[in-house]
């Protein structure tokens, strides 16, 4: 074959955006596990799902057979406002780690709300909108998620209450203009709107708040509110569906070129971005038709598949979701304050759990210092000013390429750039001023989070 120049940006056509979304659950032998009633401690029923969540995600929630499902037209075209998105080929690093490793990124920040988020918002607000809802409320810790869904009501003219992390809410008021700008709703959390929150508030007095604490509310508030129900950014089986188009764009784009890639790196909060990433790749390697190192990335002040276990435990601090198998810290973690980089969510995805409970990837953890390091690296070489949370696989993508540099291995990396870092410019202050300092908790800290783990399965 003649050698091709691989252009720094591989864009794909309008028509080779995805036309379904691919559920890896349907390549998997060992399914991830199901959901539980916390009373009964039996599987969740669709009918209980749906007094929180819209039906036809329920549907797909529970889905764990059918390997290709329909992108709806609307969400398609949607999606062709700001996909395909291109998959980057980072010659400048490269050329500044002196690597002959040939590293590339999908790059998913090129849309207002900044991150990969929107892919899962659409399709959610699309299927409330479908079902009659009035609206829907959720958690935002960050504020990405939180944008992208205002984004998504607005576009379907759906009602957007949103709690955010009050630590978060303080750090990043302009997060929750962009919001406000779409018509959502914002309440920093724990707030006394509910009764969870006054809780919460009782219990631990000036709380920064914390994801499960949000998530706690928020779906409080919707199973109250007549015509609305609860939506979330990540962890679940649905989210992971409607991101891999992620991954079916980057395989398209790399077979392009007849590139296979060696290692496939993402960052991991609650696993949404990496899922949506490798699920093509992974279900390769399910099916024993190709084999791929795939790393995921998770800060060393939030260790969920590190340093968690693998176990049943509540998605929220309020214990008002069911339980979720996963890799978990304990729903009462709450990550050290002086962590900036997002990514805190106590447990992790359980396709992704079981994934790498059956050794099909690996998982590392970085300080924060260093992840602000390779992002300032990035930034200054490539351009694009990254988010602290896609800067977890900037970090390890070079890492293993100065690894490469070593060995003289022209490996193949991919990883995912799950979007840009403009409202955490408090975080890369600190950085510059040298006042970030990198806390990572003791064994005994996490023995005494675990202690409190529901005793089930
Ligand atoms: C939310 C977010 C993440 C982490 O969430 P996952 O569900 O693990 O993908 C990573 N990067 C960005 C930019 C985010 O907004």
């Amino acid at each position: 074959m003649p050698e091709t120049k691989i252009p720094y940006k591989i864009y794909l056509n309008e028509n080779e955006l995805p036309k379904q979304w691919y559920n890896l659950r349907a390549d998997m032998k060992n399914k991830p596990a199901p959901l539980l009633n916390p009373g009964t401690g039996e599987p969740m029923k669709p009918e209980e799902l749906e007094a929180v969540f819209c039906s036809e995600l329920v549907k797909q929630e529970l889905d764990n057979t059918t390997p290709y499902i329909d992108i709806p037209d609307e969400i398609y075209n949607f999606y062709k406002m700001y996909r395909p998105s291109p998959l980057v080929r980072a010659y400048f690093l490269e050329k500044k780690l002196g690597t002959p490793a040939k590293i590339y990124y999908k790059f998913e920040g090129n849309n207002t709300s900044g991150s990969h988020k929107l892919n899962s918002a659409i399709a959610q607000a699309y299927y409330a909108k479908k079902q009659g809802l009035k609206g829907v409320t959720t958690e935002t810790g960050a504020g990405q998620w939180g944008t992208a869904l205002s984004m998504a009501c607005s576009f379907f003219d759906l009602d957007c209450k949103v709690f955010m992390v009050k630590v978060s809410y303080e750090q990043k008021p302009f997060r929750r203009e962009v919001m406000r700008t779409y018509g959502a709703s914002v309440t920093p959390s724990p707030s006394t709107e509910t009764e969870v929150g006054k809780k919460i508030l009782a219990a631990h007095p000036g709380t920064t708040g914390s994801l499960g604490c949000a998530i706690s509310e928020a779906v409080e508030v919707a199973v109250k509110s007549e015509g609305y129900r609860y939506v979330l950014g990540s962890v679940l089986n649905q989210v992971l569906l409607h991101q891999s188009v992620i991954g079916l764009e980057t395989k398209t784009a790399l077979d392009k070129y007849g590139i296979k890639p060696d290692i496939i790196i993402g960052c991991a909060g609650g696993g949404s971005n990496l899922g949506g990433l490798i699920a093509p790749f992974m279900g390769e390697k399910l099916r024993g038709e190709a084999d791929y190192r795939i790393i995921a990335v998770e800060p060393a002040s939030c260790p969920s598949l590190t340093r968690g276990v693998y176990a049943y435990d509540f998605c929220d601090t309020g214990m008002v979701c069911p339980l979720a198998k996963m890799y978990t810290l304990g729903s009462d973690f709450i990550p050290s304050a002086n962590h900036a980089g997002g990514l805190r969510y106590h447990g992790m995805s359980s396709i992704l759990s079981q994934l790498y409970d059956d050794k099909l990837m690996e998982a590392t953890s970085v300080k924060q210092t260093d992840v602000f390091e390779a992002a300032e690296l990035f930034a200054r070489v490539e351009g694009i000013l990254p988010a602290p949370e896609s800067s977890h696989a900037i970090r390890v993508a070079i890492d293993e390429a100065l690894k490469c540099k070593e060995t003289g291995e022209e490996k193949t990396i991919v990883f995912g750039l799950t979007g840009t870092g403009y409202f955490d410019m408090v975080a890369y202050e600190k950085f510059h001023d040298g006042q970030m300092s990198d806390y990572i908790p003791t064994d005994d800290e996490l023995a005494a989070y675990r202690a409190k783990l529901p005793k089930i399965g």
